[in-house]
C-alpha cells in the first residue's frame, strides 16, 4: 500500500512564470506580456532566450533569459519544473509550423503534466490563468510520490 500518494508543491503569491513563443508567436507573445504588465511585474519572470530578450527590450520587465528554445531553452524550463524552481508557464508554440525541437515541446508539456504546472499553450488559456483567483494567492499542486512508488517496487524486487 502506498501511504502518501501525492506530495504538494505550493505555488506562492510570486510565481515563477516561464514565457516562451514560437517565432510565429512572438509579436503575440509581447503584445500579450504588455497589455499584462502591471500583473506580471509583480512575478519573476523567465524565458527562452530569444522570447526573453525581446520582451526585457519591449516592456523593460526583468526576464532571465535560458538558451534559444532550438538549443535546448524548453529543456532547461522543463529541468527548473523538475527543480520547483518555475511553477507556471506560458508557451505561445506554433501549430502550423514544424520545429527542429519538437521532441523537446514535447518533453516540456509532458513535464509540466508531470509535475501539476500550469501552462497555457494559447492566448485565451493565458488570459484564463491570470485572472485566475489564485494568482492572488497560493495554490496547492499535487505530484504522484515516486519515492512511495519506488518503493513499493524495491520491495518487490527484494521480495523476489
Ligand atoms: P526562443 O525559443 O525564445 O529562443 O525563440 C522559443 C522556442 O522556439 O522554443
Amino acid at each position: 500500500m502506498i501511504e502518501d500518494k501525492y506530495i504538494h508543491f505550493t505555488i506562492g503569491r510570486q510565481k515563477h512564470i516561464a514565457l516562451i513563443a514560437h517565432d510565429n508567436k512572438k509579436e503575440e507573445m509581447i503584445e500579450w506580456v504588455q497589455a499584462n504588465q502591471e500583473i506580471l511585474k509583480n512575478h519573476f519572470l523567465c524565458g527562452t532566450g530569444t522570447t526573453a530578450r525581446l520582451i526585457a527590450e519591449k516592456t523593460n520587465l526583468p526576464v532571465t533569459a535560458y538558451n534559444s528554445g532550438p538549443l535546448g531553452g524548453d529543456q532547461q524550463v522543463g529541468a527548473r519544473i523538475v527543480e520547483g524552481r518555475i511553477d507556471f508557464v506560458i508557451f505561445f508554440w506554433d501549430p502550423l509550423e514544424a520545429q527542429p525541437h519538437d521532441p523537446d515541446v514535447k518533453a516540456l508539456l509532458r513535464i509540466a503534466a508531470v509535475y501539476d504546472v500550469p501552462i497555457a499553450y494559447n492566448r485565451s488559456t493565458a488570459d484564463f490563468m491570470l485572472t485566475s483567483q489564485y494568482m492572488e494567492g497560493e495554490y496547492d499542486r499535487r505530484v504522484l510520490n515516486y519515492d512511495a512508488i519506488n518503493r513499493e517496487r524495491i520491495e518487490k524486487y527484494l521480495a523476489k
